[in-house]
Protein backbone atom coordinates (compact mmCIF):
# COMPACT_ATOMS: atom_id res chain seq x y z
CA UNK A 1 0.00 0.00 0.00
CA UNK A 2 1.16 3.53 -1.00
CA UNK A 3 0.47 5.62 2.19
CA UNK A 4 0.91 8.74 0.08
CA UNK A 5 -2.51 7.75 -1.52
CA UNK A 6 -4.18 7.50 1.98
CA UNK A 7 -7.76 8.92 1.48
CA UNK A 8 -7.77 12.16 4.55
CA UNK A 9 -11.22 12.80 5.58
CA UNK A 10 -11.19 16.45 7.33
CA UNK A 11 -11.10 15.74 11.42
CA UNK A 12 -13.50 17.20 13.84
CA UNK A 13 -13.38 16.74 17.50
CA UNK A 14 -15.79 18.32 20.65
CA UNK A 15 -14.48 18.93 23.81
CA UNK A 16 -17.36 18.41 26.21
CA UNK A 17 -17.38 19.65 30.15
CA UNK A 18 -18.63 22.21 32.64
CA UNK A 19 -15.26 23.79 32.52
CA UNK A 20 -16.35 25.58 36.17
CA UNK A 21 -13.94 26.73 35.90
CA UNK A 22 -11.47 26.11 32.88
CA UNK A 23 -8.21 24.56 34.33
CA UNK A 24 -4.50 23.89 33.48
CA UNK A 25 -5.43 20.00 33.07
CA UNK A 26 -8.59 21.36 30.61
CA UNK A 27 -6.10 22.86 28.47
CA UNK A 28 -3.39 19.79 28.61
CA UNK A 29 -6.24 18.03 27.12
CA UNK A 30 -7.16 20.80 24.49
CA UNK A 31 -3.72 21.17 23.37
CA UNK A 32 -3.34 17.35 22.44
CA UNK A 33 -6.17 17.19 20.43
CA UNK A 34 -5.43 20.34 18.85
CA UNK A 35 -2.53 18.02 17.37
CA UNK A 36 -4.75 15.35 16.63
CA UNK A 37 -7.50 16.94 15.17
CA UNK A 38 -8.14 19.74 12.68
CA UNK A 39 -11.24 21.86 14.02
CA UNK A 40 -11.70 21.03 17.99
CA UNK A 41 -15.06 22.26 19.13
CA UNK A 42 -15.03 23.07 23.28
CA UNK A 43 -18.66 22.28 24.24
CA UNK A 44 -19.54 23.91 28.18
CA UNK A 45 -22.59 22.09 29.12
CA UNK A 46 -24.70 23.90 31.61
CA UNK A 47 -25.88 22.21 33.83
CA UNK A 48 -29.13 23.34 34.83
CA UNK A 49 -29.09 21.85 38.32
CA UNK A 50 -25.88 23.40 38.78
CA UNK A 51 -24.78 26.47 36.30
CA UNK A 52 -26.83 29.76 35.92
CA UNK A 53 -25.20 32.54 32.96
CA UNK A 54 -23.77 34.31 36.25
CA UNK A 55 -22.03 31.17 36.90
CA UNK A 56 -20.81 30.80 33.60
CA UNK A 57 -19.96 34.51 33.26
CA UNK A 58 -17.56 33.97 36.38
CA UNK A 59 -16.33 31.30 35.18
CA UNK A 60 -15.08 32.36 31.11
CA UNK A 61 -13.59 29.90 28.55
CA UNK A 62 -9.58 31.21 27.68
CA UNK A 63 -9.83 34.44 25.34
CA UNK A 64 -5.99 34.25 24.66
CA UNK A 65 -5.90 31.17 23.60
CA UNK A 66 -9.24 30.59 21.71
CA UNK A 67 -7.65 34.04 20.19
CA UNK A 68 -4.46 32.89 19.35
CA UNK A 69 -6.34 29.21 18.18
CA UNK A 70 -8.22 29.89 15.25
CA UNK A 71 -9.48 25.73 15.06
CA UNK A 72 -10.77 25.80 18.30
CA UNK A 73 -14.46 27.03 18.30
CA UNK A 74 -16.39 27.14 21.02
CA UNK A 75 -20.12 26.31 21.49
CA UNK A 76 -22.86 25.40 24.68
CA UNK A 77 -25.41 22.95 25.44
CA UNK A 78 -28.32 22.54 28.00
CA UNK A 79 -29.35 19.30 26.51
CA UNK A 80 -28.13 16.24 26.45
CA UNK A 81 -24.42 16.16 24.52
CA UNK A 82 -25.65 13.66 21.88
CA UNK A 83 -28.61 15.37 20.70
CA UNK A 84 -26.69 18.75 20.74
CA UNK A 85 -24.24 16.44 18.17
CA UNK A 86 -27.35 15.21 16.27
CA UNK A 87 -28.49 19.35 16.38
CA UNK A 88 -25.32 20.20 14.50
CA UNK A 89 -25.32 17.15 11.98
CA UNK A 90 -22.27 16.25 13.00
CA UNK A 91 -22.88 12.48 14.76
CA UNK A 92 -20.86 10.74 11.94
CA UNK A 93 -17.70 13.35 11.09
CA UNK A 94 -17.70 13.93 15.39
CA UNK A 95 -15.08 12.12 17.71
CA UNK A 96 -15.94 13.35 21.43
CA UNK A 97 -12.64 14.32 23.44
CA UNK A 98 -12.55 13.12 26.79
CA UNK A 99 -9.16 13.58 29.53
CA UNK A 100 -8.57 10.92 31.55
CA UNK A 101 -6.57 11.78 35.27
CA UNK A 102 -6.16 8.35 37.22
CA UNK A 103 -8.06 5.04 37.25
CA UNK A 104 -11.44 6.69 38.92
CA UNK A 105 -12.00 9.02 35.68
CA UNK A 106 -11.70 5.46 33.32
CA UNK A 107 -14.09 3.83 35.55
CA UNK A 108 -16.66 6.94 34.95
CA UNK A 109 -15.62 7.66 31.59
CA UNK A 110 -16.46 3.67 30.94
CA UNK A 111 -19.85 4.59 31.66
CA UNK A 112 -20.49 7.46 30.20
CA UNK A 113 -19.21 5.92 26.36
CA UNK A 114 -21.47 2.92 26.91
CA UNK A 115 -24.40 5.40 27.73
CA UNK A 116 -23.30 7.61 24.45
CA UNK A 117 -23.12 4.42 22.24
CA UNK A 118 -26.67 3.57 23.27
CA UNK A 119 -28.06 7.19 22.38
CA UNK A 120 -25.62 6.97 19.32
CA UNK A 121 -24.27 3.23 18.40
CA UNK A 122 -21.69 4.65 16.06
CA UNK A 123 -20.40 7.42 18.46
CA UNK A 124 -16.78 7.70 18.53
CA UNK A 125 -14.86 8.88 21.60
CA UNK A 126 -11.07 8.96 22.35
CA UNK A 127 -9.51 9.76 25.38
CA UNK A 128 -6.36 11.45 26.52
CA UNK A 129 -4.02 11.37 29.46
CA UNK A 130 -3.49 14.11 31.20
CA UNK A 131 -0.27 15.50 32.14
CA UNK A 132 0.79 14.05 35.55
CA UNK A 133 1.45 17.23 36.93
CA UNK A 134 -2.69 18.26 36.59
CA UNK A 135 -3.74 15.12 37.83
CA UNK A 136 -4.83 16.45 40.73
CA UNK A 137 -6.66 19.47 39.80
CA UNK A 138 -10.60 19.07 39.30
CA UNK A 139 -12.92 22.27 38.99
CA UNK A 140 -14.57 21.04 42.36
CA UNK A 141 -11.69 20.91 44.30
CA UNK A 142 -10.52 24.40 42.50
CA UNK A 143 -14.35 26.06 43.40
CA UNK A 144 -13.43 25.12 47.05
CA UNK A 145 -10.17 27.21 46.79
CA UNK A 146 -11.39 29.58 45.89
CA UNK A 147 -13.67 30.13 48.50
CA UNK A 148 -10.86 30.97 50.81
CA UNK A 149 -7.80 32.19 48.24
CA UNK A 150 -8.53 33.75 45.17
CA UNK A 151 -4.37 33.28 44.72
CA UNK A 152 -3.81 29.99 45.17
CA UNK A 153 -7.19 29.47 43.07
CA UNK A 154 -4.96 32.02 39.60
CA UNK A 155 -2.30 29.14 39.96
CA UNK A 156 -4.71 26.66 38.08
CA UNK A 157 -6.50 28.68 35.64
CA UNK A 158 -5.75 29.57 32.36
CA UNK A 159 -5.14 33.22 32.18
CA UNK A 160 -7.94 34.59 30.79
P1 LIG B 1 -14.06 18.83 36.14
O1 LIG B 1 -15.25 19.52 36.70
O2 LIG B 1 -13.77 17.51 36.80
O3 LIG B 1 -12.82 19.62 35.97
P2 LIG B 1 -15.31 18.78 33.50
O4 LIG B 1 -16.68 18.21 33.42
O5 LIG B 1 -15.23 20.23 33.28
O6 LIG B 1 -14.55 18.38 34.78
O7 LIG B 1 -14.32 17.95 32.58
C1 LIG B 1 -14.34 17.86 31.19
C2 LIG B 1 -13.33 16.83 30.75
O8 LIG B 1 -12.02 17.22 31.19
C3 LIG B 1 -13.53 15.42 31.29
O9 LIG B 1 -13.18 14.50 30.26
C4 LIG B 1 -12.54 15.32 32.42
O10 LIG B 1 -12.11 14.00 32.64
C5 LIG B 1 -11.41 16.16 31.88
N1 LIG B 1 -10.59 16.68 32.95
C6 LIG B 1 -10.99 17.30 34.07
N2 LIG B 1 -9.94 17.62 34.84
C7 LIG B 1 -8.83 17.19 34.19
C8 LIG B 1 -7.43 17.20 34.48
N3 LIG B 1 -6.95 17.71 35.61
N4 LIG B 1 -6.61 16.69 33.57
C9 LIG B 1 -7.10 16.14 32.44
N5 LIG B 1 -8.40 16.07 32.13
C10 LIG B 1 -9.25 16.58 32.98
Amino acid sequence: MNVNNIDRKPTLGIYPGSFNPFHLGHLDILNQAVEVFESVIIAKGINPSKSSKEYNDKYPLPRKFLEQNPKVKVGSYDTLLIDYIKKHEIENSVTIIRGLRNGSDLEYEQNIVAFLRSMHPKIKVIAFYCDPRYRHISSSALRDIQKFSESEYRKYIVED
